[in-house]
């Protein structure tokens, strides 16, 4: 396969040279690796910048749906958008909760719109890198806004968020007073709370969950690359389309200042930064449980600490002068 041909169609718009290019970056084998990292670098040159939304909830919140009718509205102002997965589940249950291809039909039917499962990997540090190289192609390849979906159960939202210009949380209605189970670190990464299924029966709940959230947001530490009133939550209905070009203003309105105030470069190197050195740290640890010298070395190491017959420092110690070698 010749790797700037591939680039170069993937910059001109070619969606099988899309799918395969993300194919490739997804790749685990090593010679694939060293192809994705040539077509990244060629695509790179691009220049292009998508706005890269990052969108967290759990499972039943209405994420697709959302995803679907948020998507939809964007196409219908000439926007192109993608969607892509961060799956945590493909990791534990070979399952996954993300990514099956009956969700977002419509979405799926539009000539500018992109939707990729999220790849099956074994640990999240993985699908992390992949997903991101992902979300590069899909901006050389011309996209004005990349979503990054993933479920809400823990670690994901942190990879996601490392990855995303914009990260937003999707709740649905409490029902009663108090704020549902969101821990403080995932609040603390939003860039917007949207509570879903502001409609029917369940629009007070909502709008009372939405002023719950909008007040738990004000006791938070204020982050320097948050203008007045941010982040905020809002109430929406993604089944009835409502509240959605509320969401997209707000979301505009915050990119816009963060260019002008310089943070939103500023937040790109350091996830660029952030993105090599992981890169760095994953290759280390594959090399630690690849089958060789080293993973031998780990197993004997072990095995005379956990009998007690050298210290767990003497044996990292030696380990260390391994790793040297
Ligand atoms: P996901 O698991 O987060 O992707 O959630 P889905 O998008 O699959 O939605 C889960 C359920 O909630 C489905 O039955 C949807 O029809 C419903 N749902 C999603 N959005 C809304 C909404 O805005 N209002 C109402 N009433 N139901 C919704």
């Amino acid at each position: 396969m010749d790797i700037q041909t591939l680039a170069t169609s993937v910059q001109n718009g070619d969606r099988r040279a899309l799918a395969r290019a993300i194919t490739l970056v997804e790749s685990a084998r090593s010679d694939h690796r060293a192809q994705a990292a040539e077509l990244l670098e060629a695509l790179a040159s691009s220049g292009r910048q998508a706005l890269r939304i990052g969108l967290s909830g759990t499972p039943g919140v209405g994420k697709s749906t959302f995803i679907e009718s948020f998507g939809m509205m964007l196409l219908g102002q000439g926007l192109r958008v993608a969607v892509l997965a961060v799956d945590p589940s493909s990791a534990r249950s070979g399952g996954s909760i993300l990514g099956d291809k009956t969700r977002m039909d419509r979405l799926a039917r539009e000539r500018d719109a992109f939707i990729r499962p999220s790849p099956s990997q074994t640990h999240l540090g993985g699908v992390a890198r992949r997903s991101r190289e992902a979300v590069a192609v899909c901006e050389a390849a011309g996209f004005d806004v990349v979503l990054i979906e993933t479920v809400g159960v823990g670690q994901s939202e942190t990879v996601v968020a490392q990855m995303a210009d914009l990260f937003i949380l999707l709740l649905a209605p409490a029902g009663g007073d108090e704020l549902q189970g969101v821990k403080r670190g995932i609040m603390e990464m939003a860039d917007l709370i949207l509570v879903n299924k502001a409609d029917g029966d369940l629009k007070s709940a909502a709008t009372r969950t939405m002023a719950d959230y909008a007040g738990a947001l004000r006791l938070l530490r204020k982050r320097p690359q948050d203008p007045d009133g941010f982040p905020k939550a809002l109430a929406i209905s993604a089944l009835e389309e409502s509240g959605l070009q509320g969401a997209w203003d707000e979301m505009s309105a915050l990119v816009e200042w963060r260019r002008e105030e310089g943070f939103f470069n500023r937040t790109r190197a350091e996830q660029a930064r952030f993105w090599f050195e992981e890169d760095v740290r994953q290759a280390l640890l594959a090399r630690l449980s690849e089958a060789g010298p080293l993973r031998d070395a780990m197993d004997e190491l072990g095995a005379s600490v956990a009998q007690g017959k050298v210290t767990p420092a003497f044996a990292a110690q030696h380990m260390q002068e391994l790793l040297k070698g």
